[in-house]
């Protein structure tokens, strides 16, 4: 079995894992099996990615914490800056590539079925670097208009002093919307696959064949599905971002954010890669790198602005992935459960969860996510804000918390918090009312946090009027 290096010039190509390889030949060469395919997840889970540590054999990727890496030379210095960046063939700089980040890397690309994936210090990051990657000042972007708030930020007020126009599409499940959007000077679609609180969950080939006919990629903020319930490159996703903070790490220990980049080359023409480089002695991303540009391009622009994930967080991020399909197998089934349960209580209105039948987005989940819907729901009581007050400050259990995917339950309520700037009106006709909560849903026993639930629904009709709601105390 041969495994493949990194080139010289690029970092973390397709899943050089020297386990996995290794196994499917022996396996398929044992004859008296069928041939197999790739690894299932869980094992490419907790083998994918990991080079062995030739100085001591450790099983686990090494935290390598250098902010530098020696050169035997002067040659040598000058052969890894024509490299221009890091790779296991001979790092930098840690801004520019580490070995840590790199095994991190490998790991989240092949979970989601990518060539190649750039790691930066959060979700924010990874968001506006593979954005950035794509567009300069002048050009326009399509996106959803159900947006983690961060993103929605991002776009309209920071996007716009660069020079950049966002619209916003309201109904992403109409194909005329996003065809209308575009612009001449469109140059990328973006849409999160389970956007929250919301769960509407994306139409991603719908998308991305609105995109690819405007001749633009697409990017998918990929946070709340994860590659274990959906991956958005199978569904002709082009780009895929992730906030690793989230599900990805599952411990709630660490900041981080991923850009994975589909094989072959973006759709269209993105002028940051045609254009002439001194860097590259005068040649540009895509002579250079051909159909692995865009990565490269990404790798140098994360170098430049520096949002580089620390070494340690890389290693805290790869722990957590290897129980990634335990967890949201787990945790998407509570859920469900949790959904049902809610949805048939007294004061609650309404409950937002693409699992449950009474969803507009049910037919979505069982088409894109036949695993599960993932853990994060909106509940909306009755009783408005003051409902949701008592509710939230009777949890004991659920963590009062702006923060999701993490192995502990965790509560919030949106429209005093994450989305408080937002207009009450348009936030209300968005379906974050004032009596809804977020909910992302741990691992715990499913019997206590309904207990716990419990707790918050007497307080909340404790904190209603009957005249509000009809629900007798
Ligand atoms: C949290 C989150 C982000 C931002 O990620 P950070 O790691 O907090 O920077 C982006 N998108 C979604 C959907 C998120 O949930």
């Amino acid at each position: 079995m041969s495994v493949t290096l990194p080139s010289p010039t690029l970092p973390s190509p397709i899943l050089p894992s020297p386990a996995l390889p290794a196994f499917v030949e022996s396996v398929s060469a044992a004859g008296d099996l069928p041939p197999v395919g790739p690894p299932g997840f869980s094992t490419a889970q907790v083998h994918a990615g990991v080079l062995p540590d030739p100085g001591h054999g450790a099983r686990v990727a090494p935290v390598h914490l250098g902010a530098g890496f020696v050169f035997a030379d002067f040659d040598e210095a000058a052969a890894r800056f024509a490299g221009e960046t890091g790779e296991d063939e001979g790092y930098v700089y840690t801004r520019m590539g580490n070995p840590t980040t790199a095994a991190l890397e490998r790991r989240v690309a092949a979970l989601e079925g990518g060539a190649e994936a750039v790691a930066v210090g959060s979700g924010q990051a990874a968001i506006s670097t593979a954005l950035l990657g794509l567009l300069r000042s002048g050009d326009h972007l399509v996106a959803a208009d159900s947006l983690y708030e961060g993103s929605r930020g991002l776009f309209r007020e920071n996007f716009a002093r660069f020079g950049i126009e966002v619209d916003l599409v309201r109904d992403a499940r109409d194909p005329r919307a996003w065809r209308d959007a575009v612009r001449p000077t469109t140059r990328a679609f973006f849409a999160e696959s389970i956007p929250n609180p919301r769960n509407d969950v994306l139409d991603v080939r719908l998308v991305a064949d609105a995109a690819h006919a405007a001749g633009v990629p697409l990017v998918v903020d990929n946070t709340l599905a994860t590659p274990y319930l959906l991956r958005p490159l199978e569904h002709g996703a082009d780009v895929v971002v992730h906030s690793a903070s989230k599900f990805l790490s599952g411990h709630g220990g660490a900041l981080g954010g991923v850009v994975v980049t589909a094989a072959g080359a973006l759709p269209g023409t993105v002028a940051n890669l045609e254009e002439q480089t001194a860097v590259l002695g005068g040649a540009s991303y895509a002579q250079r790198y051909g159909e692995r540009a865009y990565p490269g391009y990404l790798r140098a622009l994360a170098a430049r602005l520096g949002p580089t994930l620390a070494p340690f967080n890389s290693f805290l991020l790869q722990q957590g992935i290897e129980t990634l399909s335990l967890r949201m197998a787990r945790q998407s089934a509570s859920a469900l459960e949790i959904a049902s349960w809610l949805e048939a209580r007294a004061e609650v209105d309404r409950v937002d969860y693409a699992g449950l039948a009474s969803s507009p987005s049910h037919a979505l989940a069982r088409r894109y996510l036949p695993r599960g819907a993932g853990a994060v729901l909106a509940v909306s009581l009755r009783g408005g804000r003051p409902a949701a007050r008592a509710f939230l400050d009777a949890l004991q259990l659920f963590s009062r918390m702006t923060h999701l995917g993490d192995v502990r339950s965790l509560a919030l309520h949106p429209a005093s918090t994450t989305h408080a700037h937002r207009d009450p009106v348009e936030l209300a006709a968005d379906g974050i009312g004032p009596g809804v909560l977020r909910l992302s849903i741990g691992v715990e026993d499913v019997p206590d946090l309904l207990a716990d639930l419990r707790l918050g629904l007497a307080a909340a009709r404790a904190a209603t009027p009957v005249s509000a709601t009809g629900v007798a105390r």
